[in-house]
């Protein structure tokens, strides 16, 4: 496979999910199914995962807010989804970045009155498919580029952005009351990032990136939500399966987001130590794989396109 389409692939693994449907040997459409899970079974927040993707839904009195949505085609599953928990419409997005597989979907919630995303999504997001003609409407009609703050009280919502990484739009979407991170594809899986160039990724700073989510939501880790203090624990990403517990309360927490930032610096490190050396693709790319032994159970199969992009850069910083 060259490396241009096992970029595509990655980009269609980690980005879109299953854009396309499987067929069956009858030609035929597998069914969509979005699975439901209760994050904490006392809190409105859910997630919901189709695709191979994750998503949040906050179930609120007379509406629902979604952060993200799975694509083109699974409107309908999400629907389905959510018909378990309230008849309520789907009336706000927060598009965690412009990745097809994450907004595309937003054209099948037709309630929709507010649409949220970092500026340089909404940027791209104008010339999409999915957007064009009568569709231009469901393109984000609040932008924001550095914070951004939406409801209130227990269902109060931060947006952060912090850099060009994994692309240059990426919102970190905190529900700080409720102890929850929606991390989007700046923590996608436990795997080497997918790095969008064309998007403005940056893979040589997505250590740096991860590092200012840490310290500047560090103040998270302890808050108050009612008589009880709580830990700011759970982090969600955009594409890990998550494990079959319900509610989700024990997945990955702030301490595995401190791993995976660490995980980027060492990725990162190794290649830079082996491209001043001299190394070509070969070298930096072993490098990248001995890493992988202080992170069992992380997943290196797609480390080669990430160690091409630092290369990348390290040679255009060079020249
Ligand atoms: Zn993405």
């Amino acid at each position: 496979m060259t490396r241009a389409r096992r970029a595509a692939a990655c980009a269609l693994l980690v980005a879109g999910g299953l854009a396309v449907p499987a067929a069956s040997a009858a030609g035929q459409e597998e069914p969509r199914r979005v699975r439901l899970e209760s994050l904490d079974v006392s809190d409105n927040l859910y997630l919901l995962r189709g695709g191979g993707n994750n998503i949040l839904a906050l179930v609120r009195e007379d509406s629902v807010v979604l952060v993200d949505t799975l694509g083109v085609g699974w409107g309908a599953a999400t629907r389905a989804a959510l018909d378990n928990l309230t008849t309520a419409p789907v009336t706000m997005i927060i598009n965690s970045h412009d990745h097809a597989g994450h907004t595309a979907g937003n054209v099948e919630f037709p309630h929709v009155t507010v649409t949220v995303a970092h500026e340089n999504a909404k940027r791209r997001m104008e010339s999409m498919d999915a957007f064009s003609g009568a569709n231009a409407r469901y393109l984000p009609n609040r932008t924001f580029s550095d914070t951004l703050t939406l409801l209130d009280g227990i269902d109060r919502v931060e947006l952060h952005y912090f850099g060009a990484s994994h692309t240059d739009a990426d919102a970190v979407v905190v529900f700080p009351e409720k102890g929850i991170a929606f991390m989007g594809d700046l923590f996608a899986s436990t795997s080497p990032p997918y790095v969008d160039t064309a998007a403005g990724g940056i893979a040589t700073r997505y250590p740096e990136v991860l590092a200012a989510v840490l310290e500047e939501l560090s103040y998270f880790p302890e808050f108050v939500r009612g008589p009880e203090v709580r830990t700011f624990d759970m982090v969600v990403p955009g594409h890990q399966e998550p494990p079959d517990l319900t509610p989700l309360l024990a997945w990955f927490t702030w301490a595995d987001l401190e791993r995976y930032a660490q995980f980027t610096r060492d990725l990162v490190g190794a290649v830079t130590r082996a491209h001043a050396a001299g190394g070509g693709a070969g070298e930096a790319e072993a490098a990248a794989r001995g890493v992988a032994g202080g992170y069992p159970g992380y997943d290196m199969e797609y480390v080669r396109p990430f160690v091409a992009t630092v290369l990348e850069e390290l040679d255009g910083a060079g020249r």
